[in-house]
């Protein structure tokens, strides 16, 4: 199992870490909230535990952008009585579980492990925008009640810009994440891929979701907000 670790005390943090390796987890740290919160999107965790108190971003808005980013990962927050916030306010904005600072290293195993048992049944985010849902627990696809088949290397692109829906995306970091590094981001693949999901997502639809931003990559329309009226 792997945990990301952000926690800004070194102390802690080692100790926290070198507990949790002898129980056999693997483990990354990071020691601000910039890097955590980047680290938690770009990578793959079973379980996160987000101090509060960070320097860059505060355990509080971590948890926030990665729920708002569909990001399922279990959570658990290290609180502080003497904080700002407390316990509610960690569960409240997405966090699966807490435990308060001063802990014992055996209550924080036994959260681990607690969350991590019931991690796979319950998170298994499906990404929308608009009609459009993409399931990357079970790899289907839906355009309102059509289910469109995509190839594995469709689907990664487009769990890809559905993850950041609404945000430019570079064909650079699309070569990255998609295809791993092994594509020369001057190829024209990306545009021939991105031609595929517009053929089977957008246009037997009606829709045209993926954006070009020209000269700069793509962009996947956020019409989430629309959806179902105001309010
Ligand atoms: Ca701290």
């Amino acid at each position: 199992m792997r945990v990301l670790l952000v926690e800004d005390e070194a102390v802690i943090a080692d100790a926290v870490s070198r507990g949790l390796r002898a129980e056999g987890f693997i483990v990354e740290t990071a020691d601000n909230g910039i890097d955590g919160l980047w680290r938690a999107q770009e990578e793959s965790f079973d379980v996160l535990v987000l101090d509060i108190m960070l320097p860059g971003k505060n355990g509080y808005e971590i948890c926030r952008e990665l729920r708002a980013a569909n990001v399922g990962v279990p959570i658990l927050m290290l609180t502080a009585k003497d904080g700002e916030y407390d316990e509610a306010d960690a569960l409240d904005l997405g966090a699966d579980d807490y435990l308060t600072k001063p802990f014992s290293f055996v209550v924080l195993i036994a959260h681990l492990r607690a969350l991590l048992r019931r991690a796979p049944a319950e998170r298994a985010p499906v990404l929308t925008t608009g009609d459009l849902r993409l399931d990357p627990g079970t790899g289907r696809c839906w355009r309102g009640e059509h289910e469109v088949v995509l190839t594995a290397r469709e689907f990664a692109l487009a769990e890809f810009l559905l993850r950041r829906k609404g945000q430019l995306v570079s064909k650079s970091m699309i070569a990255e994440h998609v295809w791993d590094a092994e594509l020369d981001v001057d190829s024209n693949v990306i545009e021939v891929y991105i031609g595929y999901l517009r053929r089977k997502l957008d246009k037997p639809f009606g829709r045209a979701d993926i954006e070009t931003v020209r000269g700069l990559g793509y962009r996947m329309s956020d019409t989430s907000e629309t959806m179902g009226g105001h309010s």
